[in-house]
């Protein structure tokens, strides 16, 4: 049998909330209930939004609940080096370009974002006429996208079915190497998986069409993909994902104010439907509890009598 392996993979540009507490959660359910190994990886690339302390802060409250993770943990700043052969590779069979073009300037070009569409889609008219050509890699403070070829990319989701994907229509060509001269996050993710050997990514549904994007990188560069499990996320009261709008739901503000971790796993428990109504259980009762089939397939909405429940122990 083949080993299988998954990763928790926080970004220390913010603290840990409950919605992010309870996507690392079931990862690490899942896996400790399947035998996995669960490796630890911290995507500390995205340099101005990185915090100051948050990594020890993130580690801390992860381990205050409970997790636990096999290996080393991953720093990705430490060594470029695995994302430089990456982009040798990708430049040198023709599948990235430099492109200089500001927001703006795509902004001016593309046709207005589709509702809930985010992001300006990058039209396949703005490549220079030399994209397609293998060329050397000299990151010269300059973005390099990679080449998106027309064609519906299909997701098979272990806890969100299938879904298609139109990744040239958006978000066309991505970057995968910033002007600030480091990997961007779709580059860096493949990288990192294959090389921490992570078959099941387990993680938040906002990054499902990123799976999409991350597949034709992995089929680029010739790695297998892994298999995918995105799960619904935690909305705040407006609908809309938690953050700090929604009031402090931060792990760590709770376990200052004396909040218990049984506590905490006990509200997130609920939201994996392993009871009714909150009620305090250790991380080896959400462990035993836990159940793929019992998670709800839609997204939770963390109310006030949720914050309520946790500071009323
Ligand atoms: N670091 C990302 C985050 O905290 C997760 C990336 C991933 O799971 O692919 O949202």
């Amino acid at each position: 049998m083949n080993m299988q392996a998954s990763r928790l993979a926080p970004s220390p540009t913010g603290a840990l909330h409950l919605g992010n507490a309870r996507t690392f959660l079931v990862n690490w359910a899942i896996a400790r209930k399947n035998g996995w190994t669960l490796c630890m990886r911290m995507e500390d690339l995205d340099g101005p939004r990185v915090k100051q302390g948050a990594v020890d802060e993130c580690l801390q409250t992860l381990q205050w609940l409970g997790l636990d993770w096999d290996g080393p943990m991953l720093v990705q700043s430490n060594d470029q080096g695995p994302y430089l052969e990456a982009m040798e590779q990708l430049c040198s069979s023709g599948r990235v370009y430099p492109c200089d073009l500001s927001r703006s300037d795509i902004a001016s070009v593309a046709s207005a974002p589709q509702e809930g569409v985010h992001e300006t889609p990058f039209p396949a008219s703005l490549r220079p006429p030399t994209a397609g050509t293998p060329i050397p890699f000299d990151p010269a403070g300059e973005n390099f996208r990679f080449m998106v070829e027309p064609g519906i990319r299909e997701i098979d989701d272990h806890l969100l079915g299938s879904s298609r994907h139109d990744v040239h229509a958006v978000p066309g060509d991505f970057v995968v190497w910033t002007r600030r001269n480091a990997p961007a996050y779709q580059l860096a993710v493949v990288i990192d998986d294959a090389r921490q050997g992570v078959t099941q990514v387990v993680r938040g549904e906002d990054l499902l069409p990123s799976a999409a994007r991350q597949t034709l990188l992995y089929e680029a560069l010739g790695l297998q993909p892994p298999e995918w499990w995105h799960l619904p996320l935690v909305l705040g009261e407006d609908g809309h994902r938690l953050a700090k709008r929604h009031g402090d739901t931060r792990v760590s503000s709770y376990r200052a104010h004396g909040i218990r971790p049984e506590r905490i796993i006990g509200l997130l428990g609920h939201w994996c439907g392993l009871t009714t109504e909150p009620e305090e259980m250790t991380i080896e009762d959400f462990r035993e509890g836990f159940e793929i089939d019992l998670l709800p397939s839609t997204p939770i909405t963390m109310g006030r009598e949720d914050d309520q429940w946790l500071r009323s122990g």
